[in-house]
C-alpha cells in the first residue's frame, strides 16, 4: 500500500502543468452535449460560437483589448510561427520589398528561433541579442540594432529555463518614442511581440500596459489544456495567415475550431489573472524555502541566471562534477519530477542554448537542472524534496 510520502512530487510546473478543476468543468460540456461546429448555422452550431465568443470575450477584457485582437490558435508555438511568419508575409506585399530585418535574443523558445532560422534561409536578416549572466539583455544594445528595414522586434518576457524576467514594458516604452520618430522620416513601423507563455501566471500581461503588438500565450502552462494557444494582435498590425482554408479566426487561423479547448483556456486565463499575486507569494515563500535547504547542505551548487529578475517559481541550478541526466533519473526513482530545461522531442537532453548564451561551459550545461514549483506544491513536498534531493546529491558527490 502506498503512503501519503510515496507520492510523487512534481517540480516541473514549466514544462506543463494539470488542469484545474474549474478548467475541467467549463470544458466537458463541449465534448458530447454542446458538440457543434462553430461554422453551422443551425441551433448545436450557434452554442459552439457563442462559447467562443464568450471565451474571446473574456480574455479581451481581462487583456483590455477589442475582441478582434485575440486569436485562437492550436498552441504557442503556432502562435509564434503565425505572428512571425504572418508579419513578414503581410510586409512583402505592403512595402513592395524582400528583405526585412528582425531583432530577437539567444534565448528565445526554439518555437521562435526557428522560425527565424527559416526567415534567414529565405534571404531576411536576424540580429539575435546576446545576454549577460543572468539571461537579461542590454537595452542599448537592442537600440544601436534597429536598421531601417526592421519590421519586428521579439522578446520573450520571462525565460522557460532560467525564468529570467526582461524589461518588456521599458522597451515597450522606447519603441514608442523611435516609432514616431520613424513616421516622421517616413519609415515603416517595428512591430514589437512578446511570448508571455511562462510569465501569464506570475506578471503583468496586459498588451496596453507592456506596449506590445503582439503577444503569444498558451493553455497548458496555466493550467489549462495542452494543444491550445492564444496571439494578441493589436488592431492595425499587419498579418497574413499562414494556414489558410475555411478562414476561422477573422481569416488567420483557419481550422475548425477547438471550442471546449477555448473555452478551458478562457477560464484558465481568468484564473492566472485572478490568483497572480496570491499564488505568487506563496510559491515564492516556497521556492526559497527549497533555496536555503539545498544550498545549507551543498556548498558546489550554483544558480544559473538571475535571482532578483526572476519567476518567483524557478530555479536552475547545477551541482558540479554531477551529471544532469544522472541526476534526473535518481531524482525520478526517488519520486521526483524535476527536468534539464530543454529538452528534444526525442527526450533526449539537449545542450541549451539559453545556458550556452549565459556563459556556461558545456560541462556546466550538462550538471543543470530546472526546478519549477506551481500551485498545488505544498509545505510539505518542498520540505521532503529538499531532504530527497540532498540526499540523492550525497550519493553521487561527497
Ligand atoms: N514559448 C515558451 C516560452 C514556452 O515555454 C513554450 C513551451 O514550453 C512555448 C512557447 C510553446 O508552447 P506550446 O507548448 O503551447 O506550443
Amino acid at each position: 500500500m502506498k503512503t501519503k510520502t510515496d507520492k510523487k512530487i512534481y517540480l516541473d510546473y514549466a514544462g506543463t502543468t494539470p488542469v484545474d478543476k474549474e478548467v475541467l468543468r467549463e470544458m466537458l460540456p463541449y465534448f458530447n452535449k454542446k458538440f457543434g461546429n462553430a461554422s453551422s448555422i443551425h441551433s448545436f452550431g450557434q452554442e459552439a460560437i457563442a462559447a467562443i465568443d464568450k471565451a474571446r470575450e473574456k480574455i479581451a477584457k481581462l487583456f483590455n483589448c477589442d475582441f478582434s485582437e485575440i486569436i485562437f490558435t492550436g498552441s504557442a508555438t503556432e502562435s509564434n510561427n503565425l505572428m512571425i511568419k504572418g508579419l513578414v508575409k503581410s510586409q512583402i506585399s505592403n512595402l513592395k520589398s524582400q528583405k526585412f530585418h528582425i531583432i530577437s535574443t539567444k534565448t528565445e523558445h526554439e518555437s521562435v528561433l526557428e522560425p527565424l532560422k527559416e526567415l534567414e534561409r529565405a534571404g531576411h536578416k536576424v540580429t539575435y541579442l546576446p545576454v549577460d549572466k543572468d539571461g537579461l539583455i542590454k537595452i542599448s544594445d537592442l537600440e544601436k540594432n534597429i536598421k531601417d528595414n526592421t519590421i519586428l522586434i521579439s522578446i520573450i518576457y520571462a525565460n522557460n529555463e532560467i525564468g529570467t524576467i526582461q524589461p518588456i514594458k521599458e522597451i515597450g516604452k522606447l519603441l514608442e518614442k523611435i516609432n514616431k520618430k520613424r513616421q516622421e522620416n517616413g519609415l515603416s513601423k517595428i512591430y514589437f511581440h512578446t511570448d508571455t507563455v511562462q510569465a501569464l501566471n506570475y506578471l503583468e500581461c496586459r498588451p496596453d500596459w507592456l506596449k506590445v503588438d503582439l503577444l503569444t500565450f498558451s493553455g497548458h502552462k496555466i493550467y489549462g489544456p495542452k494543444g491550445i494557444g492564444g496571439l494578441y494582435v493589436r488592431k492595425g498590425t499587419p498579418l497574413s495567415a499562414i494556414i489558410s482554408g475555411g478562414s476561422q479566426e477573422f481569416g488567420l487561423r483557419s481550422g475548425t475550431e477547438n471550442v471546449p479547448y477555448i473555452a478551458g483556456m478562457a477560464k484558465a486565463v481568468e484564473l492566472a489573472f485572478k490568483n497572480r499575486e496570491k499564488h505568487s507569494k506563496y510559491i515564492l515563500d516556497l521556492r526559497n524555502k527549497l533555496w536555503e535547504n539545498i544550498i545549507k547542505y551543498n556548498k558546489d551548487i550554483k544558480l544559473n541566471g538571475s535571482f532578483g529578475s526572476r519567476l518567483p517559481n524557478n530555479l536552475n541550478m547545477r551541482f558540479a562534477g554531477l551529471s544532469n541526466e544522472t541526476l534526473i533519473i535518481a531524482l525520478d526513482q526517488a519520486g521526483i519530477a524535476v527536468s534539464a530545461g530543454s529538452a528534444c522531442s526525442s527526450r533526449a537532453l539537449a545542450a541549451s542554448h539559453v545556458l550556452k548564451a549565459i556563459g556556461l561551459t558545456s560541462k556546466q550545461m550538462k550538471e543543470s537542472i530546472r526546478i519549477t514549483l506551481g500551485k498545488n506544491t505544498t509545505k510539505e513536498e518542498i520540505k521532503r524534496a529538499a531532504e530527497i534531493i540532498n540526499k540523492t546529491v550525497k550519493q553521487f558527490i561527497n
